[in-house]
């Protein structure tokens, strides 16, 4: 095929690993994001060993594995229940483990690598639809015409026909510096049926800072947002510590309820990547809950299967249609799971927590379910990379 003229909409992990994989393919890659200094939101999140294989391939593994904290465990408690506990060393002595990381590090890779290939990005432009090979922003200017719009806009893209209604549960977040008796390689849970839940995980550092960070997560309703910013953060300080006191350090450096963002949720899944004008990526084919914790790994793996299917077919359609055929069953895999799991970690009925505590947790303790559960959360069932065998 000849150099394709391709436009990325959305300079997140979608469109930046895009732009860096289909760049040093020989494609031209403009990419366009609405924020006027493109830039993470969020705290930190698991790259799963499919994702760091995608990041090898991108030339950024090796950097992100220095900035990172290795996650071998997560481990959850109700009480004095442990009704979470998935090592990924039930995969064997040598499995890769997970891999905690900023936000920030991670973005600042792929923007770097998008930039070492020679992608074009354009801030400040914000993406309202595509047809006949131009985006339309928001300024009311169109793009030139390119030969392929590529979709990575995210959970809320105006490009999919997604519906937008997020789950009842999102999180509020903030990257701290690590603090307190938890445990440097695991993501740690604590519990109150399925309606509390606290969180802490080590994601590294920051490329110019030494300092080891860990992200903070608090569950909480989005229609309960408000409620929460008009309450003093005393008292929401007092009910975490009521659950985990251990996280009294952590707490302390939260002065502010500005110090924490609200991530809302969603969970959808758009029968096929393809729409009429443009092929999705990332979020805004599927989005859900982090329970999983595999979004950004499914946004990489996405990223390397467009880029390989454009370089192996001859054709633009047949291209098109091999990527969806690459990553289809992976991803609607994965969705199910990840419907299926969020209801015992966020819901407001005792009934998914007790089915947790009681049902799930004890099997999960039983063979084989120990090393599936493993490959589940290592993004390996379904073998995603065995289609994509020829990385570099
Ligand atoms: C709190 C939280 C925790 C998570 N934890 C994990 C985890 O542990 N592991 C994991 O793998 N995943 C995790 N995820 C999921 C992961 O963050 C997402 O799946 C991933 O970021 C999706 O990447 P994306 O590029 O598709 O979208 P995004 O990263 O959302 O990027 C979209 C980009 O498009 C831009 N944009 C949006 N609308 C427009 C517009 N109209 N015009 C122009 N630009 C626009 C945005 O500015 C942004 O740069 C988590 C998500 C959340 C919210």
């Amino acid at each position: 095929m000849k150099p394709l003229n391709i436009a990325i909409a959305g300079c997140g992990v979608a469109g930046l690993a895009c732009a860096a994989l289909l760049r040093e393919r020989g494609a031209k890659v403009v990419v366009y994001d609405k924020l006027s200094a493109p830039q993470p939101l969020g705290s930190g999140l698991i790259l799963q060993p499919v994702g760091l294989h995608v990041l090898d391939a991108i030339g950024a593994g090796a950097r992100m594995r220095e900035l990172g904290a290795p996650i071998k465990r997560l481990f959850g408690k109700s009480g004095r229940r442990v009704v979470l506990d998935v090592k990924y060393g039930a995969l064997g002595a040598n499995a890769p483990a997970g891999l905690g990381v900023h936000r920030g590090a991670l973005f600042e890779l792929l923007y770097e690598a998008a930039q070492r290939a020679g992608a074009e990005i354009e801030p400040g432009r914000e993406v309202m639809s595509a047809a006949d090979g131009r985006l339309t922003f928001a300024d009311g200017a169109a793009s030139t015409r390119f030969d392929l719009l590529i979709d990575a806009l995210g959970t809320r893209s105006p490009l999919s026909e997604l519906p937008k209604q997020n789950l009842p549960f999102g999180a509020l977040w903030a990257s701290l510096d690590w603090s307190g008796p938890f445990d440097g390689a695991a993501l740690e849970q604590r519990y109150e049926a399925a309606r509390k839940m606290v969180g802490v995980m080590p994601i590294g550092r920051l490329a110019n800072r030494d300092q080891q960070q860990a992200a903070f997560f608090w569950s909480l309703k989005h229609t309960e947002h408000d409620a929460w910013r008009a309450q003093p953060l005393e008292a929401w300080k007092e009910e975490v510590l009521k659950l985990w006191p251990d996280t009294a350090p952590l707490l302390a450096q939260i002065e502010r309820h500005d110090d924490l963002v609200f991530a809302a949720y969603a969970h959808r899944t758009l029968r096929e990547p393809l729409s009429r004008h443009c092929v999705h990526v990332g979020d805004s084919w599927h989005c859900t809950s982090p329970q999983l914790g595999q979004g950004a790994n499914m946004a990489l793996l996405d990223a390397f299967a467009l880029a390989e299917a454009l370089e192996r077919q001859s054709n633009l359609e047949a291209a098109l249609a091999e990527y969806a055929r690459l990553r289809l069953w992976h991803i609607r895999l994965y969705q199910l799971a990840s419907w299926a799991f969020t209801p015992a970690y966020q819901s407001e009925r005792t009934a998914f927590a007790m089915l947790r505590d009681f049902v799930m947790s004890p099997l999960s303790r039983l063979p084989p379910a120990p090393q599936i559960l493993a490959a589940l959360v290592a993004g390996q069932l379904g073998a995603p990379l065995s289609a994509m065998k020829r990385a570099r």
